[in-house]
């Protein structure tokens, strides 16, 4: 945590931070009954960096939204820093970014970084960053010429930016992300996936990530959850062990390469079956 005040103590290391058992979902849809996740057993401890990865429709988002307290589960358990996630949002323990930078357009930069804090200051439960240590995230990411600049003026690199150090302000213990970066070229991507390393290096809060891309995940994670589609299952769990902090040059290593083609393996038997 980047402040040690107002955590709640809900997240220090002996608690995990998700803690999912025999997790499933259905949906019904036209008569049809759409198997979404079934028998999900995972256990995120506080201040891991976990990927979701898998083909679309596999499961990621509903599992991300179960573990967030937007979604109720069929059956199994879920908990987050060991208490529902419902009293987890309420506790303001979940930070989102979302696929889409959702800005406001009428606001600038700084306004818009500042709309969640404004909406959380006062409350019960976690506290979010001070005005001071927000314009230095914004530094950190290189938009501290733009601070009065409107979302239509920004690349979509620069919006998915002001996304995440909005999430970072808040210095929520789990922050769920569920592909963020899937809209932006790839070269802006990798950019984004070394900020993202960047903001969340001092933190020690716990990323849930979502991607369909496994080199991303391995760059970004402690810990890569490989999942199979109809219905959602966990294929695998791939444990990542770069060094950190990551830089460019671990991307062309022969471990990195290992762990890429181990991944893509894992998910290659989930289409075989
Ligand atoms: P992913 O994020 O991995 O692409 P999702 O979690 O969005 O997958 O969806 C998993 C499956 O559940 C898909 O088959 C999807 O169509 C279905 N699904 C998701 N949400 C709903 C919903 N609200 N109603 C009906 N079906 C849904
Ligand atoms: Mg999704």
């Amino acid at each position: 945590m980047m402040t040690p005040m107002g955590t709640g103590g809900a997240t220090t290391t002996e608690i995990p931070a998700v803690r999912a058992t025999g997790l499933s979902k259905r949906f019904r849809r036209k008569g049809q009954v759409i198997r979404a996740l079934e028998d999900i057993d995972l256990e995120i401890e506080a201040g891991e960096f976990v990927s979701l990865i898998g083909p679309s429709g596999c499961g990621k988002s509903t599992l991300l939204r179960i573990v967030g307290g937007l979604l109720d589960p069929d059956g199994g358990t879920i908990a987050v820093g060991g208490a529902e996630p419902i009293h987890a949002r309420r506790a303001k323990l979940f930070g989102f970014v979302p696929q889409v930078p959702a800005l406001m357009p009428w606001r600038t930069v700084r306004k818009n970084v500042a709309v969640l804090t404004e909406v959380n200051k006062g409350g019960a439960g976690h506290q979010p960053l001070d005005p001071d240590a927000t314009l230095e995230l914004l530094d950190k990411v290189g938009l501290t010429d733009f601070l009065d600049a409107y979302p239509h003026e920004l690349s979509g690199g620069m919006q998915q930016r002001v996304s995440l150090v909005r999430t970072f302000v808040l210095d929520a213990p789990v922050m769920l992300m569920d592909e963020p970066f899937s809209a932006l070229d790839e070269i802006t991507r990798a950019e984004m996936a070394y900020l993202l390393l960047d903001l969340w290096g001092t933190t020690g809060n716990t990323v849930v990530f979502v991607t369909h891309s496994i080199p991303e995940a391995v760059l970004l994670s402690d810990r890569v959850v490989s999942l199979r589609a109809r219905p959602g299952r966990i294929a695998a769990t791939e444990q990542i062990e770069l060094p950190r902090p990551r830089t460019p040059g671990v991307e062309d290593t022969d471990e990195f390469h290992a762990h890429v083609a181990s991944i893509r393996a894992a998910l290659r038997e989930g289409w075989e079956r």
